[in-house]
């Protein structure tokens, strides 16, 4: 079941990239195994996925104590607590949810510690939903000329969730919005090190994040199924 859904999740990004002209390579799939087991990591694995999401801090490490020998690239996706920050500081691939500059100052403070560089996404809230998180699009350009300062970090780009609609054009819109923060950041403050990343697309949405030119999807429900829990 679950390489069967990865299957056809890597023909949609295929399909969708070949109709609107863009190197599917440039896409990745993140699978988000949040609230399953690792034994669905393991059915994941067989089909040469090695990009796993997770949103919670000891969901996530119980998960990589099951399957250290296997070859995985952990990517935090959920909201992140600064003092959880030191759980993931050695190990963690990318975090895509850096909103605060107080949550950055951590992270430098751990990679140092750990002495590493972490790979970082700031998140933007580009719906403006008061439920989620990630900085709002007015305080980005500022949050990300801060964080682009950490020794230890390396800022990668952004990422956003979207709306949870069935409306095309609400997805597209803050795509768009992030794409445009992007754009911004990279031609005026981080010209030396431009971002190339954007994590963007969920299971309803991410062929529209595509074609808005994401660069790394996140998909959980299309390949595990549904999360019998209510928690995002
Ligand atoms: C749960 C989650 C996803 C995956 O969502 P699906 O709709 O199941 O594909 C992606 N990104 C984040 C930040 C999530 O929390």
């Amino acid at each position: 079941m679950v390489a069967e859904n990865i299957q056809n999740i890597k023909e949609n990004i295929e399909k969708t990239c070949l109709s609107i002209g863009r190197e599917s390579a440039k896409v990745k799939l993140i699978a988000v195994s949040k609230t399953f087991p690792a034994e669905k990591i393991s059915e994941a694995l067989v089909s040469g996925t090695i990009d796993f999401g997770e949103n919670y801090v000891q969901e996530l490490v119980d998960k990589r104590n099951l399957l250290l020998a296997k070859n995985i690239r952990w990517h935090f996706i959920g909201h992140l607590q600064s003092n959880k920050v030191k759980y993931i500081a050695d190990w963690v691939y990318l975090i895509h949810s850096v909103d605060s500059e107080s949550l950055a100052e951590e992270i430098q403070k751990r990679a140092e510690k750990a002495n590493r560089i972490i790979d970082i996404l700031v998140e933007v809230n580009t719906s403006e939903e008061a439920t989620k998180f990630g900085v709002k699009p007015a305080k980005a350009i500022e949050l990300l000329k801060n964080v682009s300062q950490f020794r230890n970090i390396n800022l990668k780009g952004l990422m956003t969730i979207g709306p949870f609609t069935e409306d095309k054009n609400a997805s597209r819109e803050s795509f768009r919005l992030l794409k445009s923060i992007f754009n911004e950041a990279n031609n005026t403050i981080l010209t030396k090190k431009p971002m190339d990343e954007l994590s963007m697309g969920m299971t309803h949405d991410y062929k529209i994040a595509i074609a808005e030119g994401s660069t790394m999807v996140r998909i959980g429900t299309a390949i595990f199924g549904s999360r019998i829990t209510n928690i995002n």
